[in-house]
């Protein structure tokens, strides 16, 4: 590895933070070293906020307009360079290039639709009790924003997050994961060059967050923190959070039911599962965690399922038609594993497993009769392990779904519509597919009910998350 071709930086103010502290950034398809990116201290963290809060008042006197203009320039760059992303993404991640450039396409997506919605910041005049007031509302930018990012999707993650803050007029210093620091520098620099302001878009890099990201939550200037991730760390930074009663969106873990009835059409279904499962070797927020089969479809559905995985191209995400990478790193492997080990002891049973791999790779498994009370029903799996649960009845299916701390995404494939409809209806889940198992969209507000999180992100409501409501009463 050369020093000078594979040597990063932490960007503040628009510049290339240099430092003697150094994070590994390792491929997960052999852990090889890919590059060496700047760390930042308390002291340049500090740098940091200072400029980002200069830049929020800078921001105070931009259009709506103008900021929807630079998102659009941002979203054009990211196009043109889809290519040299997707590849990044693919390296520091593990997903396969088809997803890579998906996911680019994706992230893309977000910066266009919030380029739109700048201009869409609506206030209303309220009727007033007297004809001497006028009583208006305005929305105006909350401020500084802290972002902290998961390494599963290295580039959405990070543009339905900072696009609507943007078009919102706040600055916004992001942390992304240390795993998959180079796609977030990358998508900094084409903001940069878009026309962002340098304070506007900062990336601190560390390899230890906990300090960093306290030291960030407990500043006065910052004024939200916007966070994906898991839950269990979700709910530190809540704590952290109440603390100055920062506005705090979480978008966290989930537990999604994937549920096909008798009547579903099993060709879609495979297809939705095969979409909801595999994508990124099950390393999704939205991943079918727990699929329930209905006892007349459940064999068939099975030697379905077992004859597709059978196709499935394992490998290096860069090599040719590669369908599944490793997984993110060997940790994951091994969690997967004692969970997968952990359900066999209380009673589970494997129907399919594909040839064992070396390093991060882990092949498909399905595993049968899994019951409530195992560790892998109430866990997100994040890997390719398919786990059946059996039903009979749709009352029973929809209590089990239910039953779970968690609502993120559920899935459910039937072709009786007034089935489908009752179904959506009572499932505590924020984002339900119906005979779809691909159903993320920047039109969309993504987000999750119970302990999945707050907010949502994307649609028209994504751009709320960074506006103050003001309300103006004028005497006459
Ligand atoms: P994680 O919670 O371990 O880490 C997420 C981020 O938090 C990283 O940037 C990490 O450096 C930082 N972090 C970790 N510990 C911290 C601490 N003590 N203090 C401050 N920051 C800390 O999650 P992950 O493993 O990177 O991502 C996988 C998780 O993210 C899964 O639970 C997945 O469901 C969830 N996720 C949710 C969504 C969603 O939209 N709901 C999307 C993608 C991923």
């Amino acid at each position: 590895m050369s020093n000078e071709t594979n040597t990063t930086y932490s960007i503040i103010n628009g510049q290339s933070h240099q430092s003697t502290a150094m994070l590994d950034v390792r491929n997960p398809v052999d852990n090889a070293l890919i590059a060496r990116v700047s760390e930042v201290d308390e002291h340049a963290a500090e740098r940091a906020i200072k400029c980002a809060n200069n830049c929020f008042i800078e921001l105070k006197s931009t259009t709506a307009q103008a900021r929807g203009d630079t998102l659009f320039r941002w979203y054009q760059l990211i196009l043109q360079n889809k290519k040299r992303l997707a590849e990044l993404v693919t390296r520091e991640q593990g997903k396969p290039l088809k997803e890579a450039l998906a996911e680019v396409m994706y992230a893309a997506g977000y910066v266009k639709w919030f380029s739109q919605e700048a201009e869409r910041t609506n206030g209303a005049v309220i009727p007033a009790q007297t004809i001497h007031h006028q009583l208006r509302t305005l929305k105006q930018g909350i401020g500084v924003v802290v972002g902290i990012t998961p390494w599963n999707f290295p580039l959405a993650m990070i543009t339905r997050k900072v696009a609507p803050a943007y078009a919102a007029g706040c600055s916004f210093i992001l942390k992304p994961s240390e795993l998959t620091p180079l796609s977030a520098i990358e998508l900094a620099k084409l903001a940069l060059e878009a026309g962002f302001e340098p304070g506007a878009f900062q990336i601190l890099i560390t390899s230890k967050p906990q300090d960093l990201v306290t030291q960030l939550n407990s500043h006065p200037s910052v004024r939200k923190l916007t966070f994906t991730g898991s839950t269990a760390v979700g709910k530190l930074l809540l704590e952290q959070t109440a603390r100055s009663v920062m506005r705090t969106s979480l978008e966290l873990g989930g537990n999604a039911p994937f549920i096909v009835f008798e009547s579903a059409d099993l060709e879609a279904a495979l297809e939705g599962l095969m979409m909801a499962k595999f994508r990124n070797a099950g390393q999704t927020c939205i991943a079918a965690n727990r699929v329930y089969l209905h006892s007349a479809i459940k064999s068939q559905f099975i030697e379905m399922l077992k004859s597709r995985l059978q196709t499935l191209v394992i490998g290096d995400g860069l090599g040719e038609n590669v369908d599944l990478g490793p997984l993110i790193n060997s940790a994951a492997k091994q969690k997967a594993l004692s969970l997968l080990d952990d359900a066999c002891k209380h009673g589970a049973n494997i129907v399919y497993q594909g040839e064992s791999q070396t390093g991060n790779y882990l092949s498909p498994v399905i595993l049968e009769n899994v019951e409530p009370a195992m560790a892998i029903y109430n866990t997100e799996i994040f890997a390719p392990i398919v786990s059946v649960i059996e039903f009979q009845t749709e009352e029973q299916v929809v209590n089990m779904a239910n039953d779970v701390d968690v609502g993120l995404a559920a899935y459910v494939y039937s072709s009786n519509i007034d089935l489908l409809h009752r179904v959506s209806m009572v499932l505590d889940f924020a984002m339900i597919g119906i005979n779809e198992g691909a159903i993320s969209n920047p039109a969309a507000p993504f987000g999750g009910m119970k302990q999945s999180g707050l907010g949502r992100e994307g649609g028209a409501e994504g751009i709320d998350e960074y506006l103050e409501v003001k309300y103006l009463c004028q005497r006459f």
